[in-house]
């Protein structure tokens, strides 16, 4: 069965074809320009392909609320000509097939629980550190939703103690992803992520932040699994540091052997690697049908 697959992202949009295994057999990538042109682009790569159904991963925020008049909408972006734009609309303009929508990383958690790291389990968090930080969730099987979607990357956390950065969230100042986005570390150090060495302070602060997001989910979702995910996860050396803080911060008072012995297979990077966004969106058209 073909299966198409789009993630949709605010710098590029990756299409591809697939199977429900979560092999991707073509794909082809698009900057994200107006949506116009953008979408014409998205169109004419599956047309003619014969898919059976779609999946989007979005960036967003977008409207999940099936009874909503703005429903498969991107809402509230800043990102130019993108905000209250109907892209789940436009696509059901030109296929007349299922089409699963729904945030990038839920997709990613999605496809990380069908073809990656959380296969047979029931629950997981997918989190990307990377221009931004978001996170999605499956629980008891399930992709979670809510009102509207959950926002995992805008959370209030403590402030580590050696660190007087006032953050760059235009909404929050200094909620976790303005305190440990890319370029938030960027500005903060004055230079990328990739300029700092492994051994650089910023790492140990970046862990610190991590980890207490992490708290909040394990004691929250109480999730199977947590996969990060994301461009600064690309730093290896924070998964010790993240793993060691979640431990120190919850201090055995969630006691499961995923917090000791098997932490190392607890907190991992994506099974599926760079391809956990569009694996996502494949898992998404998967799951329509
Ligand atoms: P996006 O979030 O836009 O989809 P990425 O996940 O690649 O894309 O995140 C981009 C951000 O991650 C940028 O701020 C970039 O500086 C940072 N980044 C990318 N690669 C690395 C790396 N190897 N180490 C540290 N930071 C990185
Ligand atoms: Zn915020």
């Amino acid at each position: 069965m073909l299966l198409g697959a789009i993630e949709a992202g605010g710098t590029k949009f990756v299409c591809a074809i697939g199977n429900e295994e979560g092999l991707i057999e073509k794909r082809k990538q698009f900057d994200t320009t107006t949506p116009e042109e953008t979408m014409k682009k998205v169109i004419s790569f599956f047309k003619d392909k014969n898919i059976e159904a779609l999946g989007v991963g979005s960036f967003g925020p977008i409207d999940l609320n099936e009874k909503s008049d703005t429903f498969g909408y991107i809402t509230s972006t800043p990102k130019a000509g993108w905000k209250n734009y109907n892209i789940l609309g436009e696509l059901k303009k030109h296929f007349n097939i299922p089409i699963g929508f729904d945030t990038d990383v839920n997709g990613a958690a999605l496809g990380e629980m069908n073809f990656g790291a959380a296969k047979g389990l029931k629950s997981c968090v997918y989190m990307t550190v990377g221009t931004g930080i978001g996170a999605g969730a499956v629980v008891e099987g399930k992709l979670l939703h809510g009102m509207l979607h959950p926002e995992m990357g805008h959370i209030i956390l403590n402030r580590h103690k050696d660190d007087n950065f006032e953050g760059i969230c235009p909404y929050h100042k200094s909620c976790f992803e303005g305190m440990a986005s890319g370029p938030s570390i960027e500005k903060r150090w004055g230079k990328k992520g990739t300029e700092l060495g492994e051994n650089h302070k910023a790492w140990d602060i970046e862990a610190y932040y991590i980890a207490e997001a992490l708290v909040n989910f394990v004691l929250i979702l109480s999730p199977e699994k947590i996969i990060l995910g994301g461009g600064v996860m690309k730093q290896k050396q924070l998964f010790p540091k993240i793993r060691s803080y979640l431990k120190d911060m919850l201090n055995q008072y969630v006691v499961h052997k995923n917090l000791q012995e098997d932490i190392e297979d607890y907190i991992v990077y994506p099974y599926l690697g760079d391809n956990a966004g569009i694996c996502g969106a494949l898992a998404l058209a998967k799951n329509i049908l």
